[in-house]
């Protein structure tokens, strides 16, 4: 049996894994195929590949600055260098930004390298027997351990953990917030030489130069374009039924940047439904000391990955 059952392979699960394997017998679970939630680096031919959900670190509080610190000196960080144009021309301070230097999954591959993880493993429902808790999956199978802890987002906790969360934790007003995103590679286009830009537009917020993290050496062209929230509520729930919705957010890049469309060799789009909350909640995890079920996620405290790694921290202490 298993002393905890962590769902969840994001920064959230893979940090409180880590944390808690030092002690006990852990394992994790993940409905999708490879690590890293929605840090996780989709590969397009060999190695090269995107980061189709977070984009960039930037540590700010103390314990998180850190931990980047130790990463970026053990090179499994670096800085994301080159012109990073900004059209919203928003105040923000000039902080760096930090990348994995093989991909933006790198906290939960770091963390994870000695635990035994389950992908395509999804988790259906739970029971708690008074003695140990019974995780059914999709496969049939059923997972036994004395704890249980999620870290996926608040709408999908909800749906299978219910019956077991406290009144006051399942009336907590948590908004996710969706995100359409595209992953395009072209060839034989003149580069704009430019690391990142983000735009003033209704429709597409961000594009992120591939190339430019100089992971890998590619004669082709490699971008990752994200919409902005309020287009993505309009649209999230149509992507894939209407081509409309890819070609408008593509056509956007293409009329800012002048790439051809001609030169487009590969296009694939992602709906994140629940992305980011950008208001956190009065939580930063829960731990529910008596039936041994906890939460640590990023939507309890903030849209960030150090939001993530933070909950999973407070959780751990409250375990301890
Ligand atoms: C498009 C986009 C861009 C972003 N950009 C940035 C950025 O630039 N910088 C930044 O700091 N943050 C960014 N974020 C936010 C960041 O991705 C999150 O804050 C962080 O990755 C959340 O980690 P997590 O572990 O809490 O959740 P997740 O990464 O969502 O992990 C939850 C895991 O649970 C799994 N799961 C869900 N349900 C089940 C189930 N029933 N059974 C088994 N497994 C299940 C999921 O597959 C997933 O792997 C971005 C997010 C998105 C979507």
């Amino acid at each position: 049996m298993l002393d905890f059952c962590i769902i969840g392979s994001g920064v959230s699960g893979s940090t409180i894994a880590h944390i808690l394997s030092k002690k006990y017998k852990v394992e994790i679970f993940d409905k999708a195929r490879g690590l890293g939630g929605r840090a996780s680096n989709k590969r397009f031919i060999k190695n090269l590949s995107f980061d189709h959900g977070v984009q960039y670190i930037s540590p700010k509080s103390k314990e998180f600055k850190k931990f980047i610190q130790f990463l970026f000196k053990k090179k499994e960080l670096k800085i994301w260098g080159g012109n990073h144009l900004d059209f919203t021309f928003e105040k923000k301070e000039n902080n760096s930004k930090f990348i994995g230097s093989k991909g933006n999954n790198v906290i939960s591959k770091y963390y994870t390298k000695k635990i035994r993880k389950n992908f395509q493993s999804s988790v259906k429902s739970i029971y708690y027997n008074k003695h140990f808790w019974e995780i059914k999956l999709d496969t049939k199978e059923i997972v036994k351990a004395r704890s249980v802890i999620f870290t996926c987002p608040y709408p999908q906790l909800k749906k299978i953990a219910r019956n077991y969360l406290e009144k006051k934790f399942l009336k907590l007003k948590i908004v996710m917030e969706p995100n359409i995103t595209t992953m395009i590679a072209f060839k034989n286009q003149k580069e704009v030489p430019v690391s990142s830009i983000k735009f003033n537009d209704e429709v597409l917020t961000w594009a992120a130069n591939e190339n430019s993290k100089k992971r890998f050496n590619s004669s082709n062209s490699l971008w990752t374009l994200q919409s902005s929230v309020k287009w993505a509520r309009r649209t999230i729930n149509i992507y894939k039924k209407t081509k409309k919705v890819e070609n408008t957010l593509i056509s956007k890049f293409l009329n800012f940047t002048g790439y051809k469309k001609n030169k487009i060799i590969f296009k694939k789009t992602h709906g994140w439904k629940y992305s980011y909350n950008f208001h956190g909640s009065p939580y930063k995890s829960y731990w529910n000391k008596k039936l041994r079920i906890g939460v640590c996620a990023d939507w309890l405290i903030g849209p960030k990955v150090e939001s993530a790694w933070l909950s999973a921290s407070d959780l751990a202490k409250k375990i301890k």
